[in-house]
Order: structure tokens, then C-alpha cells, then sequence
């Protein structure tokens, strides 16, 4: 066994996950790993193929021919899909539309949970997600579970995409956060709950300055 550290970072969309994790990875001189990305990226290959999802055939082949790639050189998230930059494509609302039917597909999240273990296998990475603290990394250093008021995470979510140049209402996005936290809590497969051994970081009235100083402040014990 590797004694690197590994925190796992679990919780409904638009939560500040990965603002939080960023921060923590940047502090900590960690790895972050985007897990939600990789779902993201995996969703354009089945838009754009128009794979059948029904087909587990046709599923099969895809993942065969799907090869990602981080480049974490400054802490944000920089994916290619088949050396392809899709960083910013996985972000557009055709993609959050259709990603939750895509990561509820078993072969998808075997193959994907695979990936995501064998990047935090010796290295001391910080990973956001849905499953991270209860199937990926069962045994994660530290866990955190976040959650935040669903108007709030809207809200947040909105002004993210405004400020980037989408055209898009707040109820739209309400909607999409409504829909994602329900299939993503209620699929078969790895749904998301929260890993007994997680802390709960409701950050509905936290800055990220102080999410970053109470989550600082639990790593704290497990650096020498
Ligand atoms: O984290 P993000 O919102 O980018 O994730 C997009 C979607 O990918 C989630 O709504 C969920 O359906 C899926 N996902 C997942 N397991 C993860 C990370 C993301 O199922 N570990």
C-alpha cells in the first residue's frame, strides 16, 4: 500500500466543488482531478457518434475509442478527448443535458472509475465527483461531502454561465441542477450518497475562503 494522500470531494451539482477542490489541490502542491470532467468529455464522444446507450454493444466500441487526458498544468481543468481540447465544449448545456443519462451507464462508470484509480495510485491528489469517498476511493485519506441551498447553487451556477457567454435563463438552470441531482441520486448504479466517514461542508453561507479554511483545517492532521 502507497501512503500518498488522497481527499475526496462528493456532492450535488453546482455545490462549489471544485472550486474548493482547486483551491485545496493549489495549497496542498496536490493533483486535481476532475472526475466530472471525464463524464463530460465521454458525453460529446456519445453526442457526436450518436451512440446508441440502450446498445451495449455499441457502447462497448465507443469507450474502446475514447482516450482522455488531463493537463493540470495550472490547477483549472484541461481535458482532450482524442487529443482533442473539449475543456470548454464539456461545459455547454447540451453536454449537462445529456450527462447524467451517459454516467448512469455501468460500462461507462467502470471503465471511468478504472481511469480515475489508477491516477491516485501514488500521487497525493485531490478529486471531485459523485462516488469518490464510496466507490472510487472507498478508503480516501479524507472525505468531504458538500451540499448547499438548490437556489443558491442555481444562482451561483447562472452568473458562472453568464459571465462565460451563454445564453441561458436562471429556471433553465435551476431545472438542469434539479434533474442531475435527481438521477444522480437515484441511479443504479454508484448513486450519490454521502460515505458515512464524510464531513458534511454545507457552504450555502461560506465564503470560499472560508470552505478553503475549514477543509485546510482537516487536512491539517494527515500532513507531517
Ligand atoms: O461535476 P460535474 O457537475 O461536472 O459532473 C457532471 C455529471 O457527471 C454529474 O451530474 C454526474 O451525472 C456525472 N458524474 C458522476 N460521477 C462522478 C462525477 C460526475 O456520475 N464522479
Amino acid at each position: 500500500m502507497s501512503d500518498n494522500i488522497v481527499i475526496a470531494i462528493d456532492g450535488y451539482s453546482s455545490c462549489g466543488k471544485s472550486t474548493l477542490a482547486k483551491a485545496l489541490a493549489k495549497k496542498l502542491h496536490f493533483v486535481y482531478i476532475d472526475s466530472g470532467a471525464m463524464y463530460r468529455a465521454v458525453t460529446i464522444y456519445f453526442i457526436r457518434h450518436q451512440v446508441d446507450m440502450d446498445n451495449p454493444q455499441a457502447v462497448s466500441e465507443a469507450l474502446n475509442n475514447i482516450h482522455l487526458n488531463f493537463h493540470s498544468r495550472d490547477y483549472e481543468t484541461h481535458i482532450t478527448l482524442n487529443d482533442e481540447e473539449v475543456s470548454a465544449e464539456i461545459r455547454e448545456m447540451k453536454v449537462s443535458e445529456q450527462v447524467s443519462a451517459v454516467s448512469a451507464i455501468k460500462a461507462v462508470r467502470d471503465e471511468m472509475v478504472k481511469q480515475q484509480q489508477r491516477m491516485g495510485q501514488s500521487k497525493n491528489i485531490v478529486m471531485d465527483g459523485r462516488d469518490i469517498g464510496t466507490t472510487v476511493f472507498p478508503k480516501a485519506t479524507l472525505k468531504f461531502f458538500m451540499t448547499a441551498d438548490p437556489k443558491v447553487r442555481a444562482e451561483r451556477r447562472y452568473k458562472e454561465m453568464i459571465a462565460n457567454g451563454a445564453q441561458i435563463s436562471l429556471e433553465e438552470v435551476f431545472e438542469n441542477l434539479a434533474h442531475r441531482d435527481y438521477s444522480d441520486t437515484t441511479r443504479k448504479e454508484s448513486p450519490l450518497v454521502r460515505a458515512e466517514d464524510a464531513i458534511i461542508l454545507d457552504n450555502t453561507d461560506l465564503t470560499p475562503k472560508e470552505q478553503l479554511a475549514f477543509a485546510l483545517d482537516k487536512v491539517k492532521p494527515f500532513l507531517q
